[in-house]
């Protein structure tokens, strides 16, 4: 059966920034630094990476335990759909949930630390959505998470034939296509189209409404036992 994973900022949903700012009001009441994240690029990476580089760049000492248990707390407060309009499930995400899940095991893959992922889905409803998730605490890349998700899924009892990652930068699509698995693209994120066409997605899609027949055909396509296990 086909392993459907999942990234979650701009794939799944859009939370106006409110990872950046949790972290920059922990790094602040941590270090008394304010403003630690403004320039940083959260677009596909882990949020391990994101707080080591800080700590070098401000030359604090990296407290990852404690600095996450306070972040936490802080993305909790700070996620509030109902009152943000600005925070928000990407186009077709919920009718795309159901309908893979008709095909397969579904999962997470993402760069949020598992607190952070749970704040976000959890605001909307989604958390219990999701059956297993690699996450920034599993592993140092996207590759080596998509690879710890598919041993879970395998773990749970899933014969994992095929797995599918989708989500919205070339980072993404890379740690995919290095791990062995169908590569998708939605354009729902921060990403230029051009910038997504270069890191070769086997499926590049609009959004998870327009791209999700074609989406769901993946799962449907007899696994070639020939190939390389895409
Ligand atoms: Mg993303």
């Amino acid at each position: 059966m086909t392993l459907w994973l999942f990234d979650i900022d701009g794939t799944l949903l859009r939370s106006d920034s409110a990872g950046r700012g949790a972290m920059g009001r922990t790094f602040e009441a941590l270090y008394g630094i304010s403003g630690a994240f403004d320039q940083v690029d959260f677009r596909g990476v882990l949020d391990d990476g994101v707080l080591q580089r800080a700590c070098v760049r401000w030359g604090v000492p990296l407290e990852r335990d404690r600095f996450v248990a306070r972040f936490q707390g802080e993305l909790e407060a700070g996620m509030d759909p109902a009152s943000n309009p600005a925070q928000q499930l990407c186009p077709g995400v919920l009718a795309a949930l159901d309908a893979v899940a008709a095909l397969g095991p579904v999962g997470l893959v993402t760069g949020n630390w598992k607190v952070g992922a749970r704040a976000k889905l959890a605001a909307f409803g989604l958390w219990e959505r999701f059956e297993l998730g690699a996450y920034s605490d599993d592993g140092p890349t996207r590759a080596a998470l998509i690879r710890v998700a598919t041993q879970r899924a395998e773990a749970a009892g899933h014969d994992v034939q095929r797995v599918v990652m989708v989500g919205d930068t070339p980072n993404d699509v890379g740690a995919a296509l290095e791990a062995g698995a169908v590569a998708v693209a939605v354009q729902t994120g921060w990403t230029d189209v051009a910038d997504l066409m270069a890191a070769g997605p086997d499926l590049l899609l609009p959004d998870l409404v327009d791209g999700l027949a074609a989406l769901l055909a993946l799962g449907a396509r007899e696994v070639d036992q020939s190939s390389s296990g895409r």
